[in-house]
C-alpha cells in the first residue's frame, strides 16, 4: 500500500504534470471508487468545468483544491474565480494515476478517467479496486464528511508531532510500538514499511509494549521517523507495493531498506539475520540484536 512518500511523490507529480488543467469530461468506468456523492452523475457534473487548483495531502489522502471556469474563454490563472470544493483520492492498495497526452484507449483496470478540452487524460487505474474518490462541493465539511480524514492524526512533519505527544498517547496503552505507528489517528501516513524502518533506525524491538518506551527512545523514534520519511520522498517512494507514479516508474527506496522485505539476511550493523513475524496481521521485520 502507498504510504506517506509514495502518496506524496504522486501529489508532486500530479501538481507538476496537472498545471492548469481544466476538467472538460469525467467518465466513471467502476461505480464504486466514486464514494462520493453517492449518486455518480452529481460527481461527474460537480466536477465538470472545475480548474485543478492546487494539490494538497493529508496522510494518505490526495486533495485536490477546485476552482470554478465559467467559459471556454476563461483567461488564467483565475484569482478571482470561486472554489468549487474538493477532488479527494485514496488509493488505497493500488490505485494509481497516469497522465497521458492525446488519451488511448484504457485499460481494463481503468476506474475513473478525467479529460480536459485537448483530450489529454488524468486516468485512475486500480487493479484491486480499493481506491476511493469523492467530490466534496464547498459548502460541506471534508472532515465530516470523509471519516477517516477528520480522525487523523498529525502529519510527522508537523511540529505537533514531536515526543511529548508521543508520550501523552502511548501512557497507559499496552498496544506494540508497531500498532501505535500503523494507528492512522496517532500519526497520519505511516504503513507498514515505514514503521518497520523507522523502528529499526531508533533501536527499538517492534513488539514492545507502547508504554514501557522511555522518554529518550521516543525522542529517537520521531527523529528516525521524521528522517526515514524524507529520505524516501527524496527517492520518489519505494519500489514495493504496486506504487506508480504518473510516469508509470516506482521508486527505488526498496534497495536501501534495512529490515524490510530482507527476512534471512543479514543486519546491516550487526550481521544477525532479519527476522519476521505478525503483528495486529501484519508482517514486521526486525533484527533482534539491535532492536531492544
Ligand atoms: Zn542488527
Amino acid at each position: 500500500m502507498p504510504e506517506l512518500p509514495e502518496v506524496e511523490t504522486v501529489r508532486r507529480g500530479l501538481e507538476k504534470k496537472l498545471d492548469n488543467f481544466i476538467i472538460k469530461k469525467v467518465e466513471v468506468c467502476r461505480d464504486s471508487t466514486v464514494a462520493f456523492p453517492k449518486n455518480k452523475d452529481e460527481f461527474i457534473k460537480g466536477l465538470q468545468n472545475s480548474l485543478i487548483h492546487k494539490w494538497d495531502r493529508r496522510g494518505k489522502y490526495l486533495i485536490a483544491q477546485l476552482k470554478e471556469v465559467q467559459n471556454e474563454n476563461t483567461q488564467l490563472p483565475l484569482e478571482n474565480s470561486q472554489y468549487n470544493g474538493f477532488l479527494v483520492v485514496h488509493l488505497r492498495m493500488t490505485g494509481y494515476f497516469k497522465f497521458i497526452e492525446n488519451s488511448s484507449h484504457p485499460c481494463k483496470h481503468t476506474r475513473i478517467r478525467f479529460f480536459d478540452k485537448n483530450n489529454n487524460e488524468l486516468r485512475y487505474i486500480d487493479v484491486r479496486s480499493f481506491g476511493q474518490m469523492w467530490w466534496i462541493n464547498k459548502d460541506l465539511s471534508l472532515n465530516k464528511i470523509i471519516k477517516g480524514l477528520g480522525s487523523l492524526g498529525p502529519e510527522p512533519f508537523s511540529k505537533d508531532f514531536d515526543a511529548n505527544y508521543l508520550k501523552k498517547v502511548i501512557s497507559k496503552r499496552t498496544k506494540s510500538i508497531k500498532a501505535i505507528l500503523l494507528d492512522q489517528t496517532i500519526v497520519a501516513g505511516i504503513g507498514n514499511i515505514y514503521a518497520d524502518e523507522s523502528l529499526y533506525s531508533a533501536g527499538i524491538s517492534p513488539f514492545r509494549e507502547a508504554q514501557t518506551i522511555k522518554n529518550n527512545e521516543l525522542i529517537k523514534l520521531k527523529e528516525s521517523i521524521v528522517t526515514v520519511l524524507k529520505k524516501s520522498i527524496g527517492s520518489g517512494g519505494t519500489t514495493f507495493s504496486d506504487f506508480r507514479d504518473l510516469e508509470g516508474e516506482n521508486g527505488n527506496f526498496g534497495l536501501q531498506t534495512n529490515v524490510y522485505r530482507r527476512t534471512g539476511k543479514e543486519c546491516r550493523k550487526c550481521g544477525n539475520l532479519i527476522e519476521r513475524q505478525k503483528i495486529t496481521g501484519r508482517s514486521t521485520h526486525w533484527c533482534p540484536r539491535c532492536q531492544k
